[in-house]
């Protein structure tokens, strides 16, 4: 099979759909591999590694998506790559269609096998595709929030994890799933005192095995989180209902009565926030104050650690771009279950029942 990854396009995406590991797992195999010029070139993945782990580089997107077999990406297409898309290619990438039509439609049009990284399941339940950007935007929750915890950043001018004499500070994390357990690994690794709260008591036990008096633990209810959050000095929203907006945990009246400099982080901002106050924030400008807590509520926190997410994209990403490249579509979403689950558009329709429903097409 021909596969083809071309240069992201979308605005600050610096990420790449395959490293030249994962270029080599595939030419290693008798697959050719073109690689645009300079794709990794900004995270340090230059065209001399792609082209010794066994890739062709190729100038143009445009030669890229007209021999390919499979194109790999990170970034949902953008309009001018659906347009070069064609009836049968498979498309392997994030899609998130549910609340865009535009791309829905085009890829619909284009007659592609559009395969979706995020509703690809795993044999141990949750989204295994999904689970490695939790990782990293959970570990850079407390490197943001301590960073915006100094005084030049708006903070109140707090180290984390104390001194000698002088006592740590809170960090509070609420939703205790993926991005809350290595937010967490992150806080204790700083010398805070961290308290934890999840609405699941089994996830709660499961952690307290693990960190034992390292931690404390809480059931969520408006009274625990109250508390947490009153005395914390760094609060990170996890939470996730899976299927619905995030739930406004911390209410305006918790934020006014917080300690003035403090921080809070909202990963969950990508489902709307976890903070009545959030507001989706960029790089560019990731932070604004409201009664004095500063909010650090960035939508993509993983795209600025490219070069990592890259990598923990690609492991979790590798295993199913072999299938689909030694296999052939068919037969790899035959053979398996959970790669099937990633199929969003084939052959002009939608395939997956929650988009289709959202977005008005037959299934
Ligand atoms: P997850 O499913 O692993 O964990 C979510 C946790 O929230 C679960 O343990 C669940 O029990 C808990 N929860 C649900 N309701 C709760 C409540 N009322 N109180 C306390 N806990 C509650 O999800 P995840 O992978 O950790 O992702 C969390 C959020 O972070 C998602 O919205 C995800 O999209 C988002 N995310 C954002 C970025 C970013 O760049 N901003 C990056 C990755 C993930």
């Amino acid at each position: 099979m021909i596969v083809g990854v071309p240069k992201e396009i979308k605005n600050h995406e610096y990420r790449v759909g395959l490293t030249p590991p994962s270029v080599r797992e595939l030419s290693s195999r008798g697959h050719q591999v073109l690689v645009q010029k300079n794709a990794g070139a900004e995270i340090g993945l230059s065209d001399e590694q792609y082209v010794a782990a066994g890739a062709s580089i190729v100038d143009d997107a445009t030669t890229i998506f007209a021999r390919a077999d499979m194109i790999v990406k990170v970034k949902e297409p953008q309009a001018v790559e659906c347009a070069m898309l064609r009836d049968g290619q498979i498309l392997y990438t994030y899609l998130h269609l549910a609340p865009d039509p535009e791309q829905t439609a085009a890829l619909v049009k284009s007659g592609a096998v559009c395969i979706a990284y995020e509703t690809i399941t795993g044999a141990g339940g949750g989204l295994p595709l999904l689970a490695p950007m939790s990782e990293v935007a959970g570990r850079m929750a407390i490197q943001a929030g301590a960073a915006h915890l100094e005084k030049s950043k708006g903070g109140m001018g707090l180290l984390l994890g104390g001194v000698p004499g002088v006592a740590a500070g809170h960090v509070v994390i609420i939703g205790a799933g993926v991005v809350g357990t290595n937010a967490l690994q992150m806080a204790i690794g700083t010398g805070a005192r961290v308290t934890v709260l999840d609405k699941s008591i089994d996830r709660l036990r499961q952690l307290d095995l693990v960190f034992g008096n390292r931690i404390s633990t809480q059931y969520s209810n408006a009274h625990a989180i109250e508390e947490a959050v009153l005395s914390a000095d760094l609060v990170i929203g996890g939470v996730l209902v899976p299927g619905a907006a995030a739930p406004k945990l911390v209410t305006r009246a918790m934020i006014a009565k917080m300690k003035a400099g403090a921080v809070v982080v909202d990963v969950a901002i990508d489902q709307g926030g976890c903070f009545e106050t959030s507001h989706a924030t960029t790089h560019a400008d990731p932070t604004y104050i409201v009664d004095g807590v500063v909010h650090y509520c960035v939508a993509n926190m993983p795209g600025a650690v490219a070069r990592t997410s890259t990598f923990a994209l690609n492991n979790a990403t590798i295993g199913h771009a072999v299938a689909l490249a030694e296999k052939g579509w068919k037969k790899a979403l035959g053979d398996d279950v959970h790669l099937k689950n990633g199929l969003n558009v084939c052959n002009g329709k939608v395939t997956y029942a929650a988009i289709a429903q959202a977005l008005g097409y037959d299934y």
